[in-house]
């Protein structure tokens, strides 16, 4: 009977070195994204291999600045107040999970969110065009 296993060595998945998300790209900030160029699968964060295919032939892309807010949730943090979270589905099907500001009207699934930056810190709010010419009641 043979007991060798065929499983190959782990391969680390997110390459430590360049943990941050955001990166400045010719159209401006942009989440880090990478694309396998064997199976086209596109992925959030820099990746040393294909989590679908496990190619490694995969590079660093801009990921789409906006998206369709999947679900949220509002976080009561001891003393930073209420922080809405949510899953952001973002216009190539990548969907990640992002701090969402909430401005005057009320957050609710489906609404196209777009990518903000503030400093360091990165986050999805409604669409510019979400919030002008919605209602002509
Ligand atoms: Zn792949």
């Amino acid at each position: 009977m043979k007991t060798e296993s065929a499983a190959r060595v782990s391969v680390v998945i997110a390459d430590m070195e360049t943990d941050e998300l955001l990166s400045m790209f010719p159209e401006g900030p942009r989440l880090l994204g990478t694309r396998c160029g064997d199976c086209g699968r596109e992925m959030i964060g820099t990746r040393v291999v294909c989590s679908t295919c496990v190619s490694s032939n995969v590079g660093t892309i801009a990921l789409p600045s906006t998206g369709t807010l999947y679900s949220f949730t509002r976080l009561h943090v001891g003393g930073d107040g209420v922080r809405p979270l949510g899953y952001v589905d973002l216009d190539n099907d990548v969907r990640t999970l992002a701090d969402i500001r909430e401005g005057d009207t009320p957050l609710e699934p489906g609404i196209r969110v777009e990518l903000g930056v503030e400093g360091d810190n990165w986050f999805f709010a409604r669409a510019a065009s979400e919030t002008k010419g919605q209602r002509h009641d």
